[in-house]
């Protein structure tokens, strides 16, 4: 019934159809279709076009933006240059490794030279004082009424080298001389880390460190698969550029 109401023909079809034209500005042809599909409510015909005009807006508005995007002159550069900038020279990292104060180890523990000759590490029973050939500083740690050698004491409760697996003291005998540092987060003795655990610049293979007598700061450059010492690769860069221009 309502199909023979609601037919183009008809009046009150007509006029509830023009209502919704002017009122929402669809043409006649969509306004006609919503407010069959809404069988003739104007209200509900009305929702629904500002519904769809609201959709069509957005995506009339998207379409616009991706040209426009383009036609800013201070607009940054895209993303595959950023790229391209960054892979031709990659920032400089901080030194690897950081050394440490032997004294850093002890924590809250003091070491102190003892006030009389006579005081005797509680673990190896030599008597505390200066010893070069042993390694010992002669400070010693008081720790519930013992007597360390504050070498002792670190040997048997300190942390150890990453690397060797021996405490982060002097073992003059293993060439080790109780300097240790930082590196990628784990405690190295310095030969250690010089020797075996460093990094190597690819240009002149020393291990990278600062190495202010040598010229080398210590800074280094990692450009994915290699590692280099600042320096070396500026010179590197240096090299090639004026390769490509000869
Ligand atoms: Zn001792
Ligand atoms: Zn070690
Ligand atoms: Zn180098």
């Amino acid at each position: 019934m309502w199909r023979k109401l609601f037919k183009s023909g008809n009046n009150e079809f007509e006029t509830t159809l023009s209502t919704l034209t002017s009122e929402t500005g669809a043409p006649k042809e969509v306004a006609e279709k919503v407010l069959r599909e809404c069988n003739g409510d104007l209200t509900l015909a009305k929702q629904k076009l500002q519904v769809q005009g609201q959709n069509s807006t957005m995506a009339a508005k998207g379409t616009e933006q991706v040209p426009s995007s383009s036609s800013y002159t201070d607009a940054p550069p895209p993303y595959s240059e950023v790229v391209e900038g960054a892979m031709a020279s990659p920032m400089p990292l901080p030194p690897p490794y950081v050394s440490k104060e032997k004294d850093s180890l002890l924590g809250e523990l003091k070491a102190v030279f003892p006030d009389h000759a006579d005081e005797r590490c509680c673990t190896c029973f030599d008597p505390i004082r200066p010893d070069k050939s042993e390694g010992f500083s002669g400070e010693m740690i008081w720790l519930g009424l013992k007597a360390y050698h504050s070498e002792c004491y670190l040997k048997s409760k300190g942390p150890k080298c990453e690397h060797c697996c021996f405490s982060l003291i002097a073992f003059p005998e293993k060439g080790l001389s109780g300097k240790w540092g930082i590196y990628n987060g784990c405690k190295y003795h310095e030969e250690c880390y010089v020797q075996y655990a460093g990094p190597r610049c690819s240009a002149c293979f020393d291990v990278i460190r600062v190495d202010a007598e040598n010229g080398f700061s210590g800074r280094w450059i990692d450009d994915g698969n290699k590692q280099f010492h600042e320096e070396c690769y500026k010179k590197k860069m240096f090299v090639e550029m004026r390769a490509k221009h000869s």
